[in-house]
């Protein structure tokens, strides 16, 4: 075992930060009230409530009447399309366009959608893991509800053309919502500028506790609640406030965006040090395109190893890591958004995805250089696969 740990997963989800922790700590036993609450303690945190959406309003260049709270980045995706969905059907426009490579929380609601009579357009992919504006607008019909395209994706990290697509969905007249789970605190969100109708984010994957998000709805949507019940969230999100997941996701957000260029800065040496690094294994790809993706995201696949095997290993050495064919639902199918790009099932099995944030070092990569040959060889030599290969000099990638 390995004395080192490196936590390169940051896209699966981060610790709460110090910072955060003080703020909140209080809210769990001396401001315990309920914000709902007509005495001194109930009135406390409906006022730290008022603040917190203040405060993400002003990150986001929103007004505090279009900031809603939410469970997290899955409900907020469910919600805005969902939402939006029964408004709008009610007008005839049950057309919806999305991507292929979105996150499970938009295609899966997407799916569900399409058994209730809605069209769903999934556009396709660039091989670099890339949206094409124009292919935007020409999915636009005359019945089309919604416009959902993911910030940056979860997997390859590649950012997508978000301003361009949130002008051509206005100029169309039509709504857009976009996923900036992975972009926020690594790419400069603003939702007036970028014309972004509908907007998720989810504090754990910016070191605010889990089970706490944010959806913004830009002023004069008409959205049907995803939750019913009492009157929280203006009567738009029925239960009784997370106090502080909220105040917890607002100290977040200012921290996480405070300086995005500086972030940028260090981390895109990095990743292009650990791109570079791997990329000398014999048989390997760059997963996403190289430039246009967020400063703390490596995907590649590597010929002729599996990506469980490889996590396993790298776990023994100390390096927590994730793989696209991550069997979450126990089957081995290789990630959506890999084969989105063309890949074959083959070099998607054998991918990797490190994800890293602020605290990631030279040494670090270092360390992840010297471990990753290492037993990619040892892999590839126990490979059936790697040896009909090299015996037929084919080459996969
Ligand atoms: C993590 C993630 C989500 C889901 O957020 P939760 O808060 O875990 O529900 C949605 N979209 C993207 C792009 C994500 O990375």
């Amino acid at each position: 075992m390995s004395e080192r740990r490196i936590y390169a997963d940051h896209a699966a989800t981060t610790a709460v930060s110090d910072e955060v922790l003080q703020e909140i700590l209080p809210y769990f036993q001396e401001h315990f009230g309920n914000p709902s609450s007509i005495y001194g303690r109930g009135r406390e945190n409906e006022r730290a409530i008022i603040d917190a959406r203040k405060r993400v309003a002003n990150v986001l260049g929103a007004q505090p009447n279009e900031i809603f709270f939410t469970a997290g980045g899955s409900e907020s995706d469910n919600w805005a399309i969902k939402g939006v969905a029964d408004k709008l059907s009610e007008k005839g426009k049950k057309h919806i366009i999305t991507s292929a490579f979105e996150h499970h929380a938009v295609l899966h609601t997407c799916e569900f959608l399409e058994k209730h009579g809605f069209e769903i357009t999934y556009l396709p992919v660039s091989p670099e893991g890339l949206i094409d504006p124009q292919q935007v607008e020409d999915a636009i019909r005359e019945d089309t509800a919604l416009v959902t395209i993911m910030y940056a994706n979860n997997e390859i990290g590649t950012i997508q053309p978000i301003p361009e697509i949130g002008a051509i969905c206005k100029k169309n007249g039509v709504l857009f919502h976009t996923d900036a789970v992975q972009a926020i605190g690594n790419v400069p969100v603003n939702v007036k500028a970028q014309n972004i109708d509908l907007l998720s984010l989810s504090g754990h994957k910016f070191h605010a506790p889990k089970g706490i998000g944010v959806l913004y709805v830009r002023r004069g949507i008409q959205l049907s609640n995803l939750i019913h019940g009492g009157g929280q969230e203006s009567g738009k999100r029925a239960g009784t406030e997370n106090v502080p997941g909220i105040i917890g996701i607002a100290k977040a957000l200012e921290l996480a965006t405070a300086d995005i260029p500086g972030k940028i800065a260090k981390l895109t040496p990095l990743r292009d040090k650990l791109i570079d690094g791997i990329l000398k294994i014999d048989q390997t790809r760059l997963n996403g395109d190289r430039n246009r993706r967020l400063a703390g995201n490596v995907n590649v696949s590597i010929v002729g190893i599996e990506g469980e095997s490889l996590l396993l290993l790298l776990d023994q050495y100390g390096i927590q890591a994730s793989s696209g064919s991550a069997c979450t639902s126990g089957s081995l199918d290789p990630s959506h958004v890999l084969l989105s790009l063309g890949l074959a099932h083959e070099v998607a099995h054998g991918s990797l995805r490190l994800s890293f944030g602020e605290e990631f070092t030279e040494e670090d990569a270092d360390y992840i250089l010297e471990v990753i040959p290492q037993i990619v060889d040892r892999l590839r030599s126990m490979s059936p696969m790697w040896e009909s290969l090299t015996q037929s000099g084919k080459r996969l990638v």
